[in-house]
């Protein structure tokens, strides 16, 4: 893999990391975060060059990296760098965004002959501290082929899953799978608890059975201590689901369970836990009764 001059745009929990393992991996680094501090920050610590400005950040550039909130954070992005950006620069987006918003920004990319892949991930800050998360990603194949080898500093998996939008219609696809299994661990693990077992116990028995889940073999015991200052916060889920149920109402199909838990964690929300980990829902379980 040769050394590419590349800027990562939003250095937030995960796009922190995925910066510092470019970094190692040999490139040379340009970094910027709106938020005044931070990428001169990262830069003090890693090298490179720090921007508050984006346009300014990706100048002589051949790859941008985008980790940003949401669609209105892509869109200002995309308004202030595709004019400068140099055609046959290749961009990956690894924000969980819509997949219209993805589309968009693809075509508006294409225009200006810059290359556009939307690559949202999953693993968590851990697996991007780690630098093994999975990337699902939407656009063309020479674009992928280019992306791969340089996302693989940070990720262990790495899927085109199809044209534009088909990486975020696949994080949506997770999240609905997920967000229904956390509330059933959480109604399982009270249940549990009320009724007098050691829950830990219960755990360790059901992690050998058939309900056992990756949020089971990492999340239970926490949720069981009520443990949540960490990982993927309840704002950040109720995001995702708010994207799937707008895709799903799209394409006229009913989410029934994935309604139920965007209602429960907006629940959560109003008991103050915006910036808990999303397994709080446990949180809200042992309230109900
Ligand atoms: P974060 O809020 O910690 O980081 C986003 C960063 O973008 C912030 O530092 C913010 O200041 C910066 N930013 C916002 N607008 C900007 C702009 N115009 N220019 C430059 N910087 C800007 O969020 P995060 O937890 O790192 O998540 C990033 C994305 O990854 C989100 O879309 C999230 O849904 C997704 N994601 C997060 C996790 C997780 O566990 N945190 C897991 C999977 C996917």
């Amino acid at each position: 893999m040769s050394a590419e001059r590349i800027a990562v745009i939003g250095l937030g929990r995960m796009g922190w990391h995925m910066a510092a393992h470019l970094s190692a991996a040999g490139h040379t680094m340009s970094v910027c975060d709106v938020v005044p501090g931070v990428a001169q920050k990262w830069s003090d610590e890693n090298g490179g060059t720090a921007h508050t400005d984006a346009a300014r950040a990706v100048v002589d550039c051949s790859i941008v990296i985008t980790s940003l909130p949401a669609d209105r954070e892509l869109f200002a992005v995309a308004d202030a760098i595709l004019p400068v950006l140099a055609s046959g620069a290749l961009w990956v987006d690894h924000s969980t965004t819509s997949a219209e918003g993805a589309r968009q920004v693809h075509a508006r990319a294409a225009d200006r002959g810059v290359s556009f892949l939307d690559a949202p991930v999953s693993g968590g800050v851990d697996g991007a501290r780690n630098g093994t998360l999975t990337v699902m990603a939407g656009g063309d194949q020479p674009a992928f082929d280019r992306a791969e080898s340089i996302l693989g500093a940070y990720a262990a998996r790495i899927t085109l899953m199809g044209s534009s939008g088909a990486g975020q219609i696949t994080k949506m696809t997770n999240q609905i799978c997920v967000v229904g299994l956390c509330q059933a661990l959480a109604e399982g693990l009270d249940f549990a608890e009320t009724a007098g077992l050691d829950v830990s116990k219960v755990i360790h028995v059901m992690l050998q059975g058939s309900s056992a889940s990756w949020q089971m073999a990492n999340r239970a015991e926490k949720m069981l201590a009520g443990e949540y200052n960490y990982g993927f916060s309840t704002t950040l889920m109720r995001k995702d689901v708010g994207l799937v149920l707008d895709e799903a109402k799209s394409m006229n199909i009913p989410l029934p369970v994935t309604t139920m838990v965007g209602q429960m964690l907006a629940d959560v929300s109003a008991m103050g836990g915006d910036t808990w980990d999303w397994c709080s829902l446990m949180e809200r379980q042992r309230d109900s009764h």
